[in-house]
């Protein structure tokens, strides 16, 4: 027998997300291509298969396995071994390559895939006259669709997803069960005949319209097409109720400023900025100038809200993003929704959170009806429930080291895929995460899973989605937890949650460490780094709100060296709400006397407020110290005319950002000066007497921002690099949430970059407390 038709067997176990992907019918085809016998299975822990045939052959196969594999696949890792050839086999072969059904044993580790847009070959079939799932809105295959939000259990298998309750008809099932076809073991694969309909309801909840089962002209329902119906009603006003994926949206036509202030009005959210949807990347270009980086997020999968800067005059409706530079952009992502936008005459409609207020958003059809009701005029709701309520992503790009995403919100489309801890945990565990922007994280290994985006816990009905979240992550992911990590402060809900955990073994982190390892950690990096965590607030480990942090540490432990010089808190959380209060603290301590009410707060606080709040300022009692950096930006966006008292936190920053880049983020005249106190404390008063005296004699607000960026961003860079080179550090790492101020990041990484130090920031989670839950998994992990 030659060499080259020596038959050799291999096993191999590939791990990832591997699961609901279409990588078995891959393998399948791979094998036959290669003329390779043997089977392919899904098992709990990813995917197994054994190969045999000619020695170069399973050499190929191996070299496609990754290279080639479909598009939503992540591989991992793929480890193969030798096994013999059977000695009954060794010249009668064995016939051909099988598909085994799954099997079900031990701890699940088989990744369940994020859910995925249209692929481009469904959106094909939905468009074609002749095609049997023409038009139908929950057109899917192995390439794109829901997953996450779908799924109730693993193995990820249609019987535990919420498809569960529709039986595939003839036609499904052969597609379903040949896997030569595109939709082999499409867990939600369904048509016109067998899977969900979609239903157009008035506010009172009556049926007006529903997707016939079978299409053709002759077999229209009396109410015509839910979805025109409702893109005719959009382009005269209305607001309806979208159920989307994780989730139900509140949409209108974003070009009618009526319709918007009106929904802004009915959900009681005063400014934050609204979402919107356009057809595709060419009608985002109307409206944004989105760099390479982030027309490719807008095409990605994942399909997350894109901020890119706005264009003048774009047409969008005023009450959209009233002050922001930027505006949040999104492709469709459902067949749904480009059905909707398909049949819509308008060029982008707004799509926000179901919700009133600061709820979370709605996801159940009840709750929807009924929390909705006061808001939507129509509801275009269907029968296919979704498991996990999951809010959109929202990503930005930006320069660090070259184009690059940063996220600002992780969730539909990442979530539950795994990050790896550099150090694996000791033991199954459960971390809490912080207060806003609310996520968990589970552990076991070296794997660990963050949870969707939940929001701020203060509320009943987000905490219970928080509760619930985590039940459903260990279950999924099979984690008993046996630790617990928490932040350190005792009133966060999150907190609570984990003191409240009966006989398990817990791990207070604090919170500007978890910031620094959570990016340590993203980046796979063990040895010390300096890390500047700029962030809103959080609990120090003197008992001080800290916020401005230059901390050196790893994933064991910390030390603080360096912080912004710390002022009084004027009635403490209140701060956050009324930032005035904060621009009051700051000029007492830069000006050093009592300080007549700013130009820029005339009329929206009372000379009494003023002096009221600079006498509570000298009570340590109602008036913590701070060291937040946010809490900074918030002083210095009132005094150049943000509002006074703000809708969500860190608007009056988010609006001081805004008007730099009005001025080009040029510093004419450079950064406002900060001084280097003992201890590597950055102290802004006399940048702060500087740009009083500037907004004093008239310059304009734009250019006092940008001096202030820039003087930031100079004093941060030095005091990072002077700890860097005291200590013998080469590893800087830039988070917390003031990072999401992009002008800031991009100048403090060229900063640091220009001095050679290796710049990390965080890629896959959020600068902000959403990467707190991770941050705390690695350092209980670690230590
Ligand atoms: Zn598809
Ligand atoms: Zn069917
Ligand atoms: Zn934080």
């Amino acid at each position: 027998m030659t060499a080259a038709a020596r038959r050799v067997r291999a096993r191999a176990r590939v791990t990832g997300t591997v699961q609901g992907v279409g990588f078995r019918p891959f393998v399948y085809r791979l094998a036959h291509e290669h003329g390779l016998a043997g089977w392919v299975l899904n098992d709990e822990h990813g995917v197994l298969l054994e190969v045999e045939g000619p020695a170069p052959e399973l050499s190929h196969f191996f070299d496609r396995l990754s290279a080639d594999a479909p598009p939503l696949a992540r591989v991992e890792r793929v480890e193969r071994l030798l096994v013999p050839v059977p000695v009954e086999r060794v010249d009668d072969r064995e016939p051909g390559f099988r598909i085994v059904s799954s099997v079900r044993v031990g701890d699940p580790d088989a990744l369940i895939a994020a859910d995925a847009a249209t692929c481009d070959d469904c959106l094909a079939e939905l468009r074609d006259p002749g095609d049997r799932r023409c038009r139908y809105p929950f057109i899917n295959c192995t390439n794109c669709g829901p997953r996450f939000t779908i799924v109730r259990g693993v193995p990820y298998d249609r019987p535990l997803t919420t498809m569960a309750s529709f039986s595939m008809c003839e036609a499904c099932r052969r597609e379903y069960e040949d896997p030569g076809d595109r939709r082999f073991h499409a867990q939600p694969n369904a048509c016109p005949v067998c899977g969900p309909r979609v239903r157009l309801l008035d506010a009172a909840g009556r049926t007006m319209a529903i997707t016939p089962r079978i299409w053709g002209s002759d077999r229209q329902p009396s109410g015509g097409d839910p979805i025109s119906a409702l893109a005719a009603r959009m382009g005269e006003g209305a607001i309806a109720a979208v159920k989307g994926l994780g989730g139900y949206h509140l949409v209108c036509d974003a070009a009618n400023e009526r319709a918007v202030a009106a929904m802004r009005a009915r959900k009681h959210r005063e400014h934050r900025p609204f979402a919107l949807m356009v057809r595709d990347v060419a009608a985002a270009r109307q409206l944004v100038t989105p760099d390479a980086c982030g027309a490719q997020l807008l095409i990605s999968s994942a399909r997350p809200i894109v901020l890119a800067p706005r264009i003048a005059g774009c047409g969008v409706a005023e009450s959209v993003a009233p002050g922001a530079s930027e505006l949040g952009v999104m492709l469709p992502y459902t067949p749904l929704h480009h059905l909707l936008l398909g049949d819509f005459a308008g060029d982008a409609l707004v799509m926000t959170s179901g919700n009133v207020s600061d709820e979370p958003i709605a996801y159940r059809d009840e709750d929807a009806l009924e929390r909705l009701g006061a808001i939507a005029d129509l509801f275009l709701v269907h029968d296919r429930e979704i498991e996990t309520r999951t809010d959109d992503s929202v990503v930005r790009s930006v320069t660090v080291g070259g184009r690059r995403p940063l996220m600002l919100r992780r969730s539909r489309g990442y979530v539950p895929e795994s990050l790896t801890l550099p150090i694996g945990a000791p033991a199954p565990l459960l971390a809490c995460g912080a207060e806003q922007k609310s996520t968990f994280c589970v552990a076991r290994g070296e794997r660990a899973w963050v949870g969707h985006h939940i929001g701020d816990l203060e509320h009943v009905a987000t905490l219970t989605a928080y509760r619930e979240g985590i039940d459903h992550f260990q279950r999924m992911f099979a984690v008993a937890p046996e630790l617990v990590a928490h932040d350190l402060h005792p009133d966060y809900l999150s907190t609570q949650y984990a003191l409240d955990l009966d006989d398990l073994e817990l791990v207070g982190v604090q919170h500007h460490h978890a910031h620094l390892a959570a990016c340590l950690a993203e980046h796979g990096v063990m040895e010390p780094a300096v890390g500047a965590i700029f962030d809103g607030t959080g609990l120090g480990a003197d008992g001080t709100v800290w916020g401005g942090e230059l901390l050196v540490g790893d994933l064991r432990g910390y030390e603080r060296a360096g912080w912004l010089w710390p002022v009084r808190m004027p009635g403490g959380a209140a701060a956050v709400r009324q930032p005035w209060r904060m621009a009051a603290a700051w000029l007492r301590e830069a000006l050093d006397a009592e300080p007549p009410v700013p130009a820029a707060l005339g009329g929206t606080v009372s000379v009494s407020d003023w002096h009221a709040v600079s006498r509570i300022a000298r009570v340590p009692e109602l008036s913590p110290l701070t060291s937040s950096i946010g809490r900074l930006f918030d002083a210095v966006g009132v005094l150049c005319g943000a509002p006074a008292r703000v809708s969500y936190e860190g608007q009056a920053a988010v609006e001081l950002e805004a008007l730099a880049w009005t001025a080009g983020a040029q510093a004419s005249g450079g950064g406002y000066p900060f001084e280097r106190a003992a201890g590597c404390v950055l102290d802004p008063r006399a940048a702060l007497r500087d740009l009083v005296s500037e907004l004093d004699r008239g310059v304009a607000a734009a250019d006092v921002s940008a001096r202030f960026h820039a003087g930031v961003a100079a004093a941060s860079v030095d005091a990072v690099t002077a700890i860097a080179s005291a200590r013998g550090l080469e590893t800087a790492v830039l988070s917390g949430g003031v990072f999401q101020n992009r002008l800031l990041l991009e100048r403090v990484a060229a900063g640091l970059d220009a001095a050679g130090l290796r710049v990390l920031v965080p890629q896959r989670l959020p600068p902000n407390d959403g990467g707190i839950s991770f941050g705390q998994a690695a350092v209980a992990a670690a230590q």
